[in-house]
């Protein structure tokens, strides 16, 4: 019989600090004793904000800042693997494995800065950097409770196009090159740890799916695998009803579609990516929002079809920052084309 196969991603604030990579590990461990687990997570909290806030700094000339930045992640990385990873030849191991990464970041912001111009490919380079720190940590993290596992970085497997800070995924090399990678692993009950947020081009060159974008990666990875459920888990016990910080008394929305996930975050809810169910549209896997710091609730379940509630609102959500365009005029009845070039002058 084919083992059951699961897609976790893990969120900045669920691998924040070494405690709740702890916590992290310890779910995947008892989730990978009911079936395959592949693991994607995202930056511990801040790291990506702190990487591109570090680009632009060096892009301005300003050495010393985009320095100390660095010297605030290594603090950051370095005291998480003091806390997670007890064998001293393995610590060693990983902690010369994230100081090359460190090396490397700090040598993009200084030919950034030497040339005083951050490009979307330099740029994507730069805020990579965090996940490609949080895999190794995690995976650290899960050996020691006894669990196999490996990281792996998404630019082995996501094939995208060149769009850089919003690339979108090419399925089908995705899916020869994630069966190649990661298929032999589960089948050795490996738990691969992959980097969320990155891809990279045919060519190899590294792109990101945008801010927010390692729940798109873990769809990507689910659908290209078949998987049988993918799970994200978070900060909060699923979607809710409105966004937590703005309605402390938002409840949990216990069933809803593909469709209505995607236009809540579509509108604000940032919960999860806008992309996020797009990878898995065709294939109907279902996806699950939970809380990683309270397992024990079931969270909500995202299908194709949902259920209905009996009719009533079932989500409000916020968008700040946003421009309403009124298009009018006496000639604009039975204009030919006049929608569509209203929204290619709006794009434009
Ligand atoms: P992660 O780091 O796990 O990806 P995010 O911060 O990206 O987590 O998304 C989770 C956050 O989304 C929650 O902490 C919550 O504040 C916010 N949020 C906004 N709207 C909603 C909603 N409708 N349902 C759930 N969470 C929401
Ligand atoms: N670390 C990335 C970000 O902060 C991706 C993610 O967290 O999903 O945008
Ligand atoms: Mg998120």
């Amino acid at each position: 019989m084919k083992k059951t196969l699961r897609v976790m991603k893990f969120g900045g604030t669920s691998v924040g600090d070494a405690t709740c990579i702890g916590r992290v590990a310890q779910i995947v461990k008892d989730v990978s004793r009911q079936g395959s687990v592949v693991t994607v997570v995202s930056a511990m909290r801040g790291v990506t904000n702190r990487l591109i806030e570090a680009a632009g700094r060096a892009e301005a000339g300003e050495r010393d800042s985009f320095h100390a930045n660095f010297a605030d992640l290594r603090e950051q990385h370095q005291a998480a693997l003091a806390r997670l990873i007890q064998d001293p030849q393995r610590r060693d191991q990983i902690g010369a494995y994230l100081e090359k990464i460190f090396d490397e970041g700090k040598r993009l912001c200084e030919g950034t800065a030497l040339l005083r111009e951050l490009t979307p490919r330099t740029l994507d380079l730069i805020s990579s950097l965090g996940e490609r720190l949080s895999a190794p940590l995690v995976a650290g993290a899960l050996v020691e409770l006894g669990v196999r596992s490996e990281p792996v970085e998404a630019t082995e497997l996501i094939v995208t196009d060149s769009c850089h800070g919003g690339a979108d995924p090419l399925m089908d090399r995705t899916r020869k090159r994630a069966e190649a990678r990661l298929r032999p692993l589960l089948d050795q009950g490996v738990v691969p740890v992959v980097t969320g947020f990155i891809g990279a081009t045919e060519g190899g060159t590294l792109t990101t799916l945008g801010r927010g974008g390692s729940d798109y990666s873990a769809t990507i990875l689910g659908a290209v695998l078949d998987a049988d459920e993918i799970i994200i888990w978070t900060d909060v016990d699923g979607v809710l009803t409105a966004d937590p910080r703005l309605v402390p008394d938002a409840r949990t929305i216990p069933e809803i579609s593909y469709r209505e996930a995607s236009e809540l975050a579509y509108f604000g809810a940032k919960v999860l990516h806008p992309k996020t169910l797009h990878a898995v549209a065709e294939a109907g896997i279902p996806v699950w929002i939970r809380n990683s710091f309270a397992p024990e609730r079931i969270g909500t379940k995202i299908t194709p079809k949902g259920r209905s509630n009996g009719g009533g609102v079932k989500a409000l959500t916020a968008i700040r920052d946003v421009a309403l365009i009124t298009v009018g005029g006496p000639g604009i009845v039975g204009v030919p084309d006049v929608v569509g070039r209203t929204f290619a002058t709006t794009a434009e």
